[in-house]
This record gives C-alpha cells, sequence and structure tokens, in this order.
C-alpha cells in the first residue's frame, strides 16, 4: 500500500520484511548522492567517476516481476518474494519498483487458483503444483509474458485456465509452463511448455527490436538501458571501420545496437536460449555484419587469441560476480584498443580494472547508470584504452 510523505516519497508497506529495496524511504536524490559516494569509493582511484544518471520517475520500473506462491498458516495463498536469506515467503500486495500491469496479472493469477483447484507448491513435502509466476512486459511494445513454473507438466484445464486469464488481460501474449520439479532454490527449471502465443515477447530498444525468451537475460530497467546503452556506444567512438566484440552478449542488444556504426560484430554469450534469441534479433533487425557464438566467453576469447585474431573494441558485460583471468588475460592478449566494461558490481569492476591497468590499459572514463532505484544496486559504464601499441 502506498501513501505519500511530505517529502512526496511514496512509502512502501512490504519494506521492513521484504528487504528487497534497501533504500526505501530514502529520499531519492539522497539515494543517487549515496551510489555516487560509493562509486567514488570504490572506482575514484582510477579516475573522476562521472555524475550518476539518475531516473525522472524512480518507480514501477522493473519490466520482469517475480512472485513465489505459497500459503500462510491460516491456508490462504500468498504471493510475494522470499524474507531475506530464508525461504519463508513474504506476502507482497503492491511492489512500488516493479511494473504495475505485471504486479495486477499476478495477483489475478492468485484469484483464479482457487476455482481451478490448483494448489500451491510446498518445498517441505514437495506437495502442490504452482510454484512461482514470472511476468515480463515488453514497455514499448505491450508485449506480456506470463510464465508460470509448476512442479509437474500436468496443469489441470490449462486451456480455460489461460482463457479466464486473458479474459481479464487480454493484453498478455504468450504464456508457458515452465517446469521445475527439483528441491531447488533455482526458480526455473529446464523444461518448457507454451500454452498460449510465441513463447516469447518482443521489446524495442535504442531503434532494434529484440526477441526475450524466459530463461534469456534482459536488463531489468528498459528506460535506463537505453541511457546505458547510448552511453556504451559512445564511449566506444565506432566509425565504421571497427571488428567489435560483444563479450556477455546476453540476447545481443549491445552488439545489434553497435553494429551499425561498426565493420564487424562477434557476440559470445553461455546461455543457449539467448544465442538463440540473439541470432534471431539479427535476421529480425536486418543486420547482417553480426555473428553470435555459445560458449564461456573467456574460453572463447582465449581461443580468439591463440589465433592471433584482430579486434579493434571489446564490449563487456558480465553478471556480478565479474570477469575471470582466462577472460582478462586473453583480453590482454588480444590487445584492442578500447575496452568498454559494463558492469553491474562496482567491487569486481574494481577488481577487474586493477587487473587491467597494470597489464596495458588505462581508466578514461566512468559512468554510473543508475537501474535499480530504491535497491543499493549501482550500474556502470567504463572506457579503457590501450597504453601503447
Ligand atoms: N549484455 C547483455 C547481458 C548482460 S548480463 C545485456 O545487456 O542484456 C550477463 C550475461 O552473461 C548473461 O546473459 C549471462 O548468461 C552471461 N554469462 C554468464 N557467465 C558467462 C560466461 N562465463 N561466458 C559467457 N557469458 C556468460
Amino acid at each position: 500500500m502506498e501513501k505519500k510523505t511530505e517529502k512526496e516519497e511514496k512509502i512502501c508497506g512490504s519494506a521492513k520484511k521484504c528487504g528487497g529495496c534497501q533504500y526505501q524511504g530514502m529520499p531519492y536524490k539522497a539515494q543517487l548522492k549515496k551510489k555516487q559516494k560509493q562509486e567514488e569509493k570504490l572506482l575514484g582511484k582510477f579516475g573522476k567517476v562521472k555524475p550518476i544518471k539518475g531516473m525522472d520517475n524512480p518507480y514501477y520500473y522493473r519490466n520482469k516481476v517475480h512472485a513465489v506462491f505459497d500459503r500462510d498458516r491460516k491456508g490462504n495463498i500468498i504471493s510475494g518474494i522470499y524474507e531475506a536469506k530464508s525461504h519463508r515467503v513474504v506476502p507482497i500486495e503492491e511492489c512500488l519498483i516493479e511494473d504495475q500491469k505485471s504486479q495486477e496479472i499476478i495477483r489475478t493469477i492468485r484469484g483464479m487458483l482457487k476455482s481451478f483447484k490448483i494448489k500451491t507448491y510446498d518445498e517441505d513435502t514437495g506437495y502442490g503444483l504452482l510454484r512461482h509466476v514470472l511476468v515480463r512486459r515488453g514497455f514499448s511494445t505491450n508485449e506480456i509474458m506470463v510464465v508460470l513454473v509448476v512442479s509437474s507438466p500436468i496443469f489441470p484445464s490449462k486451456n480455460n485456465f489461460v482463457k479466464a486469464l486473458r479474459k481479464v488481460h487480454p493484453e498478455i501474449s504468450t504464456v508457458i509452463l515452465n517446469i521445475n520439479d527439483k528441491k531447488t532454490s533455482m526458480v526455473l527449471g529446464e523444461r518448457e511448455i507454451v500454452i498460449y502465443g510465441k513463447g516469447f515477447i518482443r521489446d524495442r530498444l535504442c531503434g532494434c527490436s529484440f526477441r526475450i525468451s524466459p530463461k534469456s537475460f534482459y536488463q531489468v530497467n528498459p528506460i535506463q538501458t537505453e541511457v546505458l546503452y547510448k552511453e556504451a556506444v559512445r564511449l566506444a567512438g565506432l566509425t565504421k571501420k571497427e571488428r567489435v566484440m560483444d563479450a556477455y552478449c546476453g540476447i545481443g542488444t549491445i552488439g545489434l545496437i553497435a553494429a551499425k556504426h561498426a565493420k564487424e560484430v562477434i557476440g559470445v554469450e553461455l546461455n543457449k536460449d539467448a544465442v538463440r534469441d540473439a541470432k534471431i534479433n539479427a535476421r529480425e533487425n536486418k543486420i547482417t555484419n553480426i555473428s553470435f557464438y555459445q560458449g564461456d566467453a573467456g574460453r572463447f576469447m582465449e581461443g580468439m587469441a591463440a589465433e592471433k585474431e584482430h579486434v579493434d573494441v571489446v564490449f563487456m558485460d558480465p553478471p556480478r560476480a565479474g570477469s575471470d583471468e582466462k577472460f582478462l588475460s586473453s583480453l590482454v592478449a588480444l590487445a584492442p584498443e578500447k575496452v568498454v566494461y559494463i558492469s553491474c558490481n562496482p567491487e569486481t569492476l574494481a577488481r577487474d580494472l586493477k587487473y587491467l591497468e597494470k597489464n596495458k590499459y588505462e581508466v578514461k572514463e566512468i559512468q554510473p547508470v543508475e537501474m535499480f532505484c530504491f535497491t543499493e544496486h549501482v550500474e556502470t559504464v567504463c572506457l579503457l584504452s590501450r597504453k601503447e601499441k
């Protein structure tokens, strides 16, 4: 439930129990200041940290909403998130950072379970069907994907369930069953059954259209993703002559956006579904100077370095754990003129920058971008250039 304070900041009723928003209750400007300070503390030794690019409206920015389903002690069906470091479910009625339409859909599903006699899954006994619901909305296309994570592929009256759900939310474009029958804290299982629509949604960023599958990574704040990608492409300073790499490329977003400004782009990504999406995205956007490979980015770079391949610019966007020795040493061996490092964790970024500064690179620009309002996470895009030939 939301209320407004004198400072016009909305207050979340679940903040204390949920723990997802560490900066709940803090005015938005103060949050940005805090993030700026944190960035300066961790990255200031590499150069001047530019002022963080914040959001005009810091609410309801998340295009991906995840709810875990359970029952409370009285047996009522609840949906929400896991309490920090536990498997207890905190019921969430309204979240201030998640897409509102997606939250509505989750509430509708919760209300439908009883009449469809669908039991929520019990982690202790392994009994029950529905574990999680994941909703993703393409902000610029308004296409909506609903993923029902279930413990068994047998979903009673699934067609009627979809019909009833779409009657309330006709904007839902696809519904997918994801089968997760393991005792695991991973949300998604391997197997998927599309029960309505095409099994993916599309969204548009920086003039390109992207297909997104349930298991593919896609940035959660699309408004700021455009800000981030524009900065990344600007820092690369492409002139249509360069051979470019997009490492940890996901569904190929950065590489595809950069391809218009480059001679050739090579993308590498571990997740098979994301690579399939990336290849289709290239075709659908009629971009022909790009190719995608599936595999570990470090091993791929090692291979490129062994073959003495020439690369001018490397975009790298690793997960929170940052890059690794194999990737970084091969990067140094490949010796691109420029490296654009996009990071969602300034601590691992600082560690990797230190390695690169010791190995012929210097940091030229550090630009923090707000992607996760009300949480302590900060995204950074950083330009490095090679010191000598
Ligand atoms: N650049 C993309 C994705 C960034 S998220 C975007 O902006 O959307 C990080 C990506 O790295 C994820 O897609 C993840 O699947 C991938 N990944 C994780 N470990 C990897 C590895 N060892 N090698 C290649 N890709 C990896």
